[in-house]
């Protein structure tokens, strides 16, 4: 029989998380069966923390579930012949080291997956966040080649995609993100234009030193006062996809506008939430396309891996402080 770890939420995130919201528990698991579910055992390699773990928790979890989150995982046992022992696979069961399957909600890495590519980049560039900047850039902002693209959290791990997509596409792009270094590494990647967002004097005079003939598309991560700004510097019929909005995850009490209406209607502006699930029946496509351009070399990947499961509240706290560059993921 083996026991799984796994990290439940002790109580709902007040604020900003705190590692005391969470627990560690253990849970036994049964053991395989040739019928019913329980044809798969499997151990986590890596785990993915991500930012719509703190609004999602809120709207699908109670305390005491086991925080949710997706893993790349290998088959341990299997009584499934669609899934061979040692083959990967990326899963959706949450922060647990193990746990059982019957194969129904797990996706195989693609075949074409190289042997010299990291596995945890299906959880980052080549998984759910690379499929967000792709669908978001080419069906929500529908950049065209020529235009100018803007990207906040952009040395995450969406945003770095976002940006050399942009580029990819023949766009010029701008980014900002939150150190010096992570600016270093946006300009490394190719971004025309880059800034911390911390430590300029005026935002709105950083975007216009930045493109000072506006912005057609703005891919916005961060929502809350960057994206109130940013809406006066797009330009006409420009295309605003609301991807997220990290600043605005930890407020408990709701941050007041200034609100959108004006800007929308005098630059006559296409603004439109989406979420990547919406693309599902299209993973296949996008992350061949990413795989492709990820092994020619034209998109860059990053990767903030903290060792270690027992360590998993302070990777997914550490991320939303922006401890990142890259994906951050966690290896067990
Ligand atoms: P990142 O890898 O970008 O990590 C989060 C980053 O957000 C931090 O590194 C930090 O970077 C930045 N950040 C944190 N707080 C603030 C703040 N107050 N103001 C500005 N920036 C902040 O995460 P992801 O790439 O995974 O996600 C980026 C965004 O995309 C999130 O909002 C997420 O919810 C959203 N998302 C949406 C999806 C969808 O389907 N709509 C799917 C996936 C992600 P810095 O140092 O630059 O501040």
């Amino acid at each position: 029989m083996v026991v799984a770890k796994a990290w439940v939420l002790k109580k709902h995130f007040d604020g900003f998380p705190k590692t005391s919201d969470f627990d560690l528990k253990k849970i036994e698991l049964p053991n395989l069966k040739d019928g019913g579910e329980q044809k798969l055992l499997l151990e986590s390699v890596f785990l993915s923390v991500d930012p719509y773990m703190r609004p999602y928790s809120r709207r699908v979890m109670k305390e005491g579930d086991v925080m949710i989150g997706t893993q790349v995982a290998r088959i341990v046992e299997s009584k499934n012949p669609a899934f061979a022992v040692g083959a990967f696979v990326v899963g959706d069961r949450g922060w647990r080291t193990h746990f059982i399957s019957d194969g129904k909600d797990l996706q195989l890495l693609p075949s074409s997956w190289p042997e010299s590519l990291p596995k945890s980049l299906a959880l980052g560039t080549v998984g759910m966040p690379g499929l967000t900047a792709y669908f978001g850039l080419l069906e929500v902002c529908k950049m065209k080649p020529g235009e100018i693209v803007l990207v906040n959290a952009a040395a995450g791990a969406v945003g770095s995609v976002v940006g050399q997509l942009a580029k990819i596409g023949g766009c010029k792009v701008v980014g900002c993100a939150g150190s010096d270094d992570k600016v270093a590494y946006l300009k490394k990647i190719g971004f025309d234009e880059a800034f911390n967002y911390k430590t300029v004097n005026s935002l709105d005079e950083a975007l216009r030193k930045a493109s000072p003939d506006g912005y057609d598309c703005f891919f916005d991560n961060v929502g809350g006062e960057f994206a109130s700004v940013a809406i006066n510097q797009m330009k006409k019929y420009g295309r605003i996809a609301v991807c997220g909005a990290i600043s605005q995850y930890n407020d408990s009490v709701p941050q007041k506008g200034p609100y959108v209406q004006m800007p929308m209607i005098f630059r006559e502006l296409q603004m439109e939430g989406f979420l990547v699930s919406r693309w599902k029946n299209r993973w296949e496509e996008g992350l061949q396309a990413l795989l492709k351009w990820v092994m020619e070399g034209k998109v860059k990947c990053h990767e903030k891996v903290t060792e270690g499961f027992e360590n998993m509240p302070m990777a997914f706290i550490g991320m939303l402080k922006g401890e990142n560059l890259g994906k951050a993921v966690v290896k067990v």
